[in-house]
């Protein structure tokens, strides 16, 4: 051993020694890569964050855990970044950071859908215990499709349709069938699948169900309750107004979806204070210019009647099917003109850039309109400049990372382009978007795919929560609130969690 050293300072001579007493002091080399860390750590989304020691040691804990999760899988051959969220759904649910995450407080959900926040098998369930509740059981035709699902009077059934109780009963096998029908699963990643063909065939199988009054409330409470549960405390729903109705009374009012959620939220507020909701008025990018006016028209009368309920407008639906956002610039131009008519102000909140393709610039479209948040954004990052308007301007950009896999625009979710926003400084959040479609419900395997494929530290994951109430649209007086419910709950989670991980 001594020979060996020996040899060592004959060869390399006594700059080693020299070293030594100089261990502290680093290179040029060094000290460059220490101002290229420090200088793009500054540029990131979270750069403003600063943890307490309580939150660094949980970091370090989850790092660890992390590092035990992807060594598991290794050693068991798991291909985890080739596989799809239905085929990895059960080893992240058994996963120990999948259980943390259950419990970690995710302040608001920033992007859903009417259609889709509700657990299916209990959308089945639930509709099964009403006797006027049919399916349709046979081949699609114009006006139905297989697995539709209706309320009708007695006698009034039109042909096709059979009880769906009754069809439950005499076909077991039929109640797994119906779900498939209403879920939308990416079984592996190499497989052809018309994702918005069959996405949008799941909406219209329930598109009957939901503005049926009685089924209406059950639907939203249950969705609420499930939101309470996964530790989600505000949500904003991209709402598609429907008359509800019932047998009694026929078709309600457009308000009274509104008054009735309302009802739901007292019921709600008896155990759940902190839950708000909020509607962003809804309405499809393939409609024309004059039927778009005519919903602004609407959307800006509830508005003025349901100023707390009601945060913004936006348009719907397959991008690469549908108009493009300029399109209807005759129709945004009449914003201002709607907004001196009603008094109040409706804020766009459009879909944008939920494509891959670089001919899609409807991201561009949003930078000059009062946008106050991005949907998906996922060619943002083939767009620089515009990248850097929509960083300067603080819009935020809510991401949906499983969604985006299941309809077919990421396979690998490592390479998911919100990472490259995050990196930039563009403020994101962390959404599920149509969590009952794609067979989940709550938050909590979104934020999984952050910590895993993205290797998001706790830093990343407080600014990401505390976006989703900041970035919000809620007035400043319910932020306020929000925020030190949030706050509270947060420390809760980072002490609790410390000391379950000991
Ligand atoms: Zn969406």
């Amino acid at each position: 051993m001594m020979k060996k050293y020996l040899i060592y300072i004959s060869l390399f001579g006594a700059p080693l020694f020299w070293g030594q007493g100089k261990v502290s002091e680093k290179t040029a080399y060094q000290q460059n890569l220490t101002l290229s860390e420090a200088e793009n750590a500054a540029m990131a989304f979270d750069a403003d964050i600063k943890l307490s020691d309580e939150e660094i040691n949980l970091d370090k804990k989850l790092f660890q855990i992390r590092k035990q999760f992807l060594s598991d899988s290794e050693a068991k051959k798991i291909s985890l970044y080739n596989s799809s969220f239905n085929e990895l759904k059960p080893l992240i649910e058994s996963s120990k950071l999948f259980e943390i995450l259950q419990t970690m407080p995710k302040g608001g959900l920033l992007h859903t859908h009417s259609g889709g926040i509700t657990d299916v098998r209990w959308i089945i369930s639930t509709a099964r215990k009403y006797p006027e509740c049919y399916v349709y059981d046979q081949k699609d035709n114009d006006q139905f499709i297989s697995g539709q699902l209706a309320f009708f009077e007695k006698g009034k059934v039109p042909n096709g349709f059979i009880n769906l109780d009754k069809k439950l009963t005499s076909n077991p096998g039929f109640e797994k069938e119906l779900e498939d029908l209403l879920t939308l699963k990416r079984d592996n990643l190499c497989s052809y699948t018309n994702y918005w063909i069959e996405f949008e065939k799941r909406f219209k199988r329930i598109s009957l169900l939901l503005p049926y009054r009685p089924f209406f409330k059950e639907y939203y409470l249950k969705g609420f309750q499930d939101l309470i549960k996964g530790k989600v405390q505000h949500v904003e729903i991209r709402y598609i107004f429907d008359e509800l109705y019932d047998f009694q009374h026929g078709k309600y009012p457009l308000k009274t979806s509104i008054t009735d959620l309302q009802d739901i939220l007292k019921k709600v507020h008896q155990s759940d204070p902190q839950f708000t909701l909020k509607l962003i008025y809804s309405s499809f990018k393939f409609l024309d210019n004059d039927n778009i006016e005519k919903q602004l028209e609407t959307a800006f009368e509830m508005k003025k009647e349901f100023p707390d309920m009601i945060s913004g407008f936006d348009l719907v639906a397959d991008e690469a099917a549908g108009h493009h956002i300029s399109f209807f610039e005759k129709s945004w131009a009449k914003m201002k003109g709607l907004s001196k008519k009603y008094g109040v102000e409706l804020p766009l909140f459009l879909h944008a850039g939920e494509s891959t393709s670089i001919l899609n610039k409807n991201i561009l479209d949003v930078v000059p309109l009062n946008n106050k948040r991005i949907g998906h954004g996922l060619n943002l990052i083939y767009f620089p400049k515009t990248m850097e308007q929509i960083r300067k301007q603080d819009k935020l950009v809510e991401v949906s990372p499983l969604s985006n896999q299941i309809l077919g625009y990421v396979s690998d979710l490592r390479n998911h382009p919100a990472r490259v926003l995050l990196s930039n400084g563009v403020q994101c959040s962390i959404n599920s978007d149509d969590p009952s479609v794609y067979g989940y419900t709550g938050l909590s395997y979104d934020f999984w795919v952050t910590q895993i494929y993205w290797e998001l530290d706790v830093k990343a994951l407080k600014k990401l929560v505390f976006n989703s109430i900041n970035y919000s649209s809620m007035n400043d007086g319910e932020k306020k609130k929000a925020l030190t419910y949030l706050n509270q709950q947060w420390n809760d989670f980072v002490q609790k969690t410390n000391q379950k991980l000991n």
